[in-house]
């Protein structure tokens, strides 16, 4: 069934919920039967990358259609939207979940543009994260540095939005493809005992498997990942094709990879019990 972050935080009760990118039906299906086999609720997020290559318009009702017909909750979440305008049409096309990133926006813009997108939001039920502080990326391109995020910062921001989630920048950083990011346990303490909102963190490829149980156990109520099962997709397909040089037809070549898919799902969210 299609729900948003509230309905999912409500079911994990204390432990993170796990956000997977997807770019496309094939991983898309095999995250939700990954979720199925374990009775476990998750987010489907499509991100700038996705929706530059698939509409918002297509690969939404594609991703809600999977979620209704799924036996367990899924949200399906716009991820990283800059603008309010795909916001607006993430609601529209009928998105449970939203994040507006006013990350590199001052703080009063940030604070200003997510009350615009909570009282969006608000009317359909759509549930809203934003982000506090700065996660960083991995590709050299990007603008690669963390801003760590302040527990004070936290709190105000949380006090004046009355956002649903709120990404934190603790040390991961986007689109790491070792799972070598160092996490600042400290830093999360901190912010909880400064404020009440759940805490999710972005860029969780690059944590290692021991720390995404202990993230889970620290509080943080979802936990983002998205190389990591590209990893997977992209090294399998390239086997397949290498072993069946004469094999054109994708629907075959997608099989094995939408497998390893499946199982490195599942294998992820058993690390968050
Ligand atoms: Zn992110």
């Amino acid at each position: 069934m299609l729900a948003n972050l509230n309905t999912l935080f409500a079911e994990k009760k204390d432990r993170a919920l796990a956000g997977f990118n997807v770019y496309g039906y094939e991983d898309a299906v095999s995250i939700v039967r990954a979720a199925e086999d374990l009775n476990e609720g998750v987010a489907l997020m499509v991100n700038r990358d996705a929706a530059e290559h698939i509409p918002l318009s297509c690969i939404g009702p594609l991703l809600i259609s999977l979620a209704r017909e799924a036996c367990v909750p899924v949200a399906v979440h716009l991820d990283h939207a800059v603008e309010l305008s795909s916001i607006r049409e993430a609601i529209d096309v009928g998105f449970s979940s939203v994040m507006f990133d006013g990350s590199r926006l001052e703080f009063a813009e940030n604070v200003e543009k997510t009350c615009q997108v909570m009282e969006m939001a608000r009317k359909k039920g759509v549930s809203v994260e934003a982000e506090i502080g700065f996660v960083g990326y991995s590709d050299p391109v990007a603008q690669p540095q963390n801003i760590y995020t302040e527990p004070e910062d936290a709190f105000v921001f949380y006090e004046r939005t009355g956002v649903d989630a709120l990404a934190v920048s603790i040390g991961t950083v986007h689109r790491m493809v070792v799972q070598e990011a160092s996490i600042q346990y400290d830093r999360i303490s901190r912010i909880r005992e400064r404020v009440a909102v759940p805490l999710v963190v972005h860029g969780s490829s690059g944590v290692c498997d021991k720390d995404l149980t202990r993230l889970s156990h620290a509080g943080i109520r979802k936990i983002n990942l998205g190389t990591c099962l590209r990893l997977v997709f992209g090294k399998t397909l390239r086997r397949e094709m290498e072993e069946n040089p004469e094999e054109f037809d994708r629907i075959r070549l997608f099989r094995k990879p939408m497998e390893q898919v499946r199982e490195a799902a599942k294998a992820k969210m058993l690390l968050l019990k």
